[in-house]
């Protein structure tokens, strides 16, 4: 049984208890490695090993930082297949998907971030005849890094790459759910020339190793992805503590389709961003909205072509999807079909788990699930289930999409479906939400700003946003 390590201070290193958590395989259901059961100890040597480090990577040019990420973001391209299959066995998904997303996303994620930190730059204000403002932009010291079990890698080092570049040091956490790519990225870090202590990766409950985290004083900034349950409870402990504070949460995402669309189009973006990732996705859109005079159309095509979703092993190249990524994850995704059907829905396609053969008998296989006829404003149309489930529901007029789109208290992202240019820019306008895709749906442009609004988070990552975040400016006033 492989037992993974803590990655401090460049060493993989066991955790203080010597004690280990199960770390099960999705697709088979069965333990197949074993994780550091960390807690503050581990938390303190890796802050004492960031503290060592920082005075040498913060006055590290930004140039001899980059060609360090850039080394990295290869690394990690060179072991390309090792990560894809890393990926895949960990969270359940698709090695398609992995091979796809995941992994490459992580790898520019780096190679962004390597190159975005010789560009960025500070502002300056000039004051007519009397002085002038500069603003310098100081990387914070040591930043906490936690991240969800979802897009793993891909989510990590959305957070870590930005922190470095910038000149801080890491003290990081990957789900205990999804450790493994994670693991890995400790030895690419070192081969890359990573200065020792830069960089420290911890696994363990986040109730345990990633509350210290949190709470460890030297750890000025963290930056968070994962449920906004968790999120209240990280805010109300950092906030009296005065640390800066980047929380990605949940999501519960319209999906808005106007009956001037392009159909086919709509109708094979909405399988994918109904159900890639088994519908684990933040951004994946879980109430559909459909106009009316299109509404059986797309109800017949959209069954029709849910009802043609491989859910096999994550192996499978036919695969469409795999499994979902652990049993209570699965078993709660199943309750909330259960509370659609009390609610007064009807279960038009799936809601059942797929059993497969051995040795994937144990795996958590679910079918893509379609369902109807609920109220807007129902718990399975207002709460988060992060699984393949999505509701339909016709609208009349816009105003009466707009009002069922923006009533949850979630607020991530919108996807509409449009050919008239002035709705388009109409409802993008009063969309709650922080992220607008139109005809389209997960095109990224690593430069935008990343992030939600209401109960979905607060702050941005992406671009610019991300090193402002993990920076601390100062404003210098010079009088003439
Ligand atoms: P989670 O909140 O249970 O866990 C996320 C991370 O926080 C894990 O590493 C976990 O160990 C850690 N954690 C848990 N309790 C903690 C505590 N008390 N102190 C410190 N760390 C703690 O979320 P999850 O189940 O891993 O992920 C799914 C959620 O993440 C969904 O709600 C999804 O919408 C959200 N998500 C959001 C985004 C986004 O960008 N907004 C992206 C992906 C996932």
């Amino acid at each position: 049984m492989i037992k993974l390590q803590n990655f401090i201070n460049g060493n993989y290193i066991a955790p203080t208890s010597n004690e280990y958590i199960d770390n099960f395989e999705p697709a088979t259901g069965q333990v197949y490695s074993l994780i550091p059961d960390s807690d503050e100890r581990d938390v303190e040597m890796a802050v004492q090993a960031a503290e060592k480090a920082f005075p040498i990577w913060s006055k590290m040019s930004s140039e001899e930082r980059s060609k360090i990420l850039v080394k990295l973001s290869e690394g990690i391209e060179a072991r390309m297949d090792e990560f894809v299959q890393a990926e895949s066995r960990d969270n359940g998904k698709p090695v398609s998907l992995a091979a796809h997303v995941d992994i490459p996303r992580a790898v520019s994620n780096f190679h962004f971030f390597a190159t975005a930190i010789t560009h960025f730059a500070s502002e300056s204000h000039y004051m007519e005849g009397e002085g002038i403002n500069f603003t310098l932009r100081k990387p914070i010291g040591i930043v906490g890094c936690i991240s969800p079990w979802n897009l793993p890698l891909y989510l990590f080092s959305w957070k870590i790459a930005p922190a470095l570049a910038a000149g801080n040091c890491v003290v990081a956490k990957p789900s205990e759910i999804t450790p493994y790519t994670a693991y890995l990225l400790g030895q690419v870090a070192k081969d890359a020339g990573m200065p020792d202590g830069v960089l420290n990766i911890l696994h363990g409950l986040g109730s345990k190793v990633g509350d210290a985290i949190v709470k460890h004083k030297k750890i000025k900034a963290v930056s968070f992805t994962g449920g906004t349950k968790t999120g209240e409870y990280l805010a109300r402990t950092a906030a009296p503590m005065f640390k800066k504070l980047s929380l990605e949460l949940g999501g519960k995402n319209p999906v808005i389709i106007f009956d001037d669309c392009d159909f086919d189009e709509m109708l094979s973006t909405t399988i994918r961003s109904s159900f890639a990732n088994q519908g684990q996705i933040c951004l994946c859109g879980s109430r559909i909205f459909v106009q009316r005079t299109i509404y059986d159309k797309f109800k017949t095509a959209f069954v029709e072509k849910v009802n043609k979703a491989i859910v096999s092993n994550p192996t499978d190249p036919k695969a469409n999807m795999g499994a979902l990524v652990s049993l209570p994850h699965l078993e709660k995704v199943l309750s909330y079909v259960e509370l659609a059907k009390e609610e007064g829905g009807t279960v038009l396609t799936g809601g059942t788990r797929v059993q497969l053969e051995a040795p994937y008998d144990n795996g958590y296989y679910m079918r893509p699930t379609v369902i109807e006829g609920l109220a807007f404003d129902c718990r399975t149309n207002q709460e988060e289930i992060f699984g393949p489930v999505v509701t339909i529901t016709p609208f009349d007029t816009e105003e009466e999409a707009l009002m069922m789109a923006n009533s949850t208290e979630y607020g991530l992202q919108t996807t509409l479906w449009t050919n008239d240019l002035k709705r388009a820019h109409r409802i993008a306008d009063e969309a709650q939400s922080g992220i607008v895709w139109i005809n389209c749906w997960m095109v990224r442009d690593l430069r935008t700003p990343f992030g939600g609004t209401k109960s979905s988070g607060v702050g941005r990552e992406g671009g610019w946003e991300a090193l402002r975040f993990f920076t601390e400016p100062k404003n210098v006033c010079i009088k003439y």
